[in-house]
């Protein structure tokens, strides 16, 4: 069994390799949480998938392994989640007696860089995102930001100008008392599946794309073969 001096370093090690995305909880047994993004990441466009992950240790760590769970994740759902934490789980299993902190972050970077793209069907139109086979067309798509859920570029901004419009049609309706403040919340939308805020700007670009072509918006299920992705920083 190792010393516990070598699993302090270990873990120095971990945030040595992780920086600013690795935060100690407790340096003896370790217990850390590091921010785990796919390796396409440095451009923030493709990133479609980030985890929080927690890895906490007992005193018999290593030759018993540490207990990997997700704080917090963005763009995967529950299966995807289960997956991830069930290959770590086996990595660590098979490192079982060796100091592994940083094996098992290096796990999860390959799993989620695997993972990298939209899962599903768009949450407003319900057709897929991306097209199964890669011979079919696709519309463009993007991420909001805050919760990297992803719809067309078309739904989204659909649904941004018709919260637009419930908005002023209120406005109207309570008048000029409450005009200053919708005009602050003018600039915010909650996501359609999660209800986390959005700011406008994360659509915003989605907008200058597709103009000048959205007074024709096109059925998904005929629409031209962009594949080109929107992601905002
Ligand atoms: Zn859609
Ligand atoms: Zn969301």
């Amino acid at each position: 069994m190792a010393a516990e001096e070598d699993v302090r370093l270990e873990v120095e090690a971990v945030q040595a390799v992780y920086g600013a995305d690795c935060i100690v909880i407790r340096d003896f047994p370790p217990h850390v949480s590091v921010h785990i993004r796919p390796r396409t990441a440095e451009d923030s466009s493709q990133q479609f998938v980030e985890v929080i992950l927690g890895i906490k240790a007992s005193k018999q760590y290593p030759s018993t392994p540490p207990r990997v769970y997700i704080v917090e994740a963005k763009g995967l759902d529950e299966s995807r989640q289960t997956y991830l934490i069930t290959i770590i789980q086996s990595k660590a299993l098979e490192l079982s007696s060796c100091l592994m902190l940083v094996a098992l972050c290096e796990e999860a970077v390959e799993v989620l860089s695997n993972m990298n793209h939209p899962e599903g069907n768009c949450p407003l139109c319900l057709y897929p995102l991306v097209a199964k086979d890669k011979t079919g067309s696709s519309l463009p798509f993007m991420k909001l930001m805050s919760c990297y859920h992803c719809f067309h570029s078309e739904c989204i901004i659909r649904f941004w100008k018709w919260v637009q419009e419930e908005r002023e049609s209120k406005a109207t309706e309570t008048a000029t008392a409450t005009n200053l403040e919708s005009t602050r919340d003018q600039q915010k939308g909650n996501c359609p599946v999660c209800r986390k805020v959005f700011d406008e700007k994360d659509i915003e670009h989605a907008h200058e794309y597709l103009e000048p072509d959205t007074s024709c918006m096109a059925s998904p299920l005929y629409g031209e073969s962009f594949s080109l992705v929107l992601g905002f920083d």
